[in-house]
């Protein structure tokens, strides 16, 4: 069976409603419409070469406990994989180390596992360390994730640095099994020609963030995540079989803004075969 991929949350670093907003977009999300949305998250599952289950938790953002708790069965990821140390991508981590302990104690769906590995690119992991000081005070609850990646879920998950405008940079996960390729890239923008060329070219599947739908009016400068607008012109993105749109904030209306064949709105809980 190949893996699965499960959107756990498809929002931007806000998440959909924000705070105080009546935009039609918000009232909607409120009112439990398609576009209400946690922060971004996926879910991997698949299997080793002896059918063993495997799961792979791409970022664990402040949404994470609801996100696991609406799944019909308790499940406790392998592993966990870290892009960046932004609140949106990171705030979750307390509840996966509490997660992973719950489970190897003496709870009834999984007892004495081995400890969940966490990960994250050796550039980030002092950020996280930061961030999370009591959980790093006995020991190092997260490790570098090694340059040749993990095999894990039946896939080999490598992580590449992209460009985060105005935010500095990130990372984004390449997922490889024979005959199938696909990357998820949820905070980039402006990704230079020779990482594309590396790392985004004849995808199966590519999982772009795009926060708003034309942020042409804004500066430059200050921005930190593709548009719609840009998403559709990249040459990489355009090559990829299939593509879906990420990490939307308030300024995405996933009923009302046409997309072309082959692309789509991801949304919280859509799932998808990785074939
Ligand atoms: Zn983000
Ligand atoms: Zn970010």
């Amino acid at each position: 069976m190949s893996p699965r991929l499960t959107f756990l949350g498809t929002a931007d670093s806000k998440g959909v409603p924000r705070f105080w907003c009546a935009c039609p977009v918000c009232t909607d999300a409120r009112a439990g419409g398609r576009n209400r949305r946690t922060r971004s998250a996926a879910l991997i599952r698949g299997a080793d070469p002896n059918g063993v289950p495997q799961t792979l938790l791409l970022d664990c953002g402040p949404d994470l406990h609801g996100q696991l708790a609406r799944l019909p069965e308790p499940l406790v990821p392998d592993a966990v994989l870290i892009s960046h140390a932004h609140n949106d991508h990171l705030l979750g981590l307390g509840d996966v180390l509490d997660y992973a302990a719950s489970a190897s104690g003496d709870g009834p769906t999984r007892g004495g596992v081995a400890p969940i590995a966490v990960y994250t690119p050796a550039e980030v992991l002092p950020q996280v360390a930061e961030r999370f000081g009591y959980a790093f005070r006995h020991g190092a609850p997260v490790q570098v994730l090694p340059e040749e990646g993990l095999v894990t879920a039946g896939l080999r998950v490598r992580a590449f640095r992209v460009p985060h405008g105005a935010n500095g940079y990130s990372y984004a996960f390449r997922l490889d099994r024979p005959g199938f390729a696909a990357a998820y890239v949820t905070d980039a923008i402006d990704i230079p020609q020779e990482v594309a060329t590396r790392w985004l070219g004849d995808l199966d599947l590519l999982i772009l963030g795009t926060s708003f739908a034309d942020e042409s009016a804004a500066a430059h400068a200050g921005r930190s995540v593709y548009d719609v607008r840009e998403a559709l012109a990249l040459p990489w993105a355009r090559s990829a079989r299939r593509v879906y749109l990420t990490h939307l904030s308030h300024g995405v209306d996933v009923r009302a803004l046409p997309l072309p064949v082959g692309w789509a709105f991801a949304q919280d809980g859509l799932e998808l075969p990785l074939a």
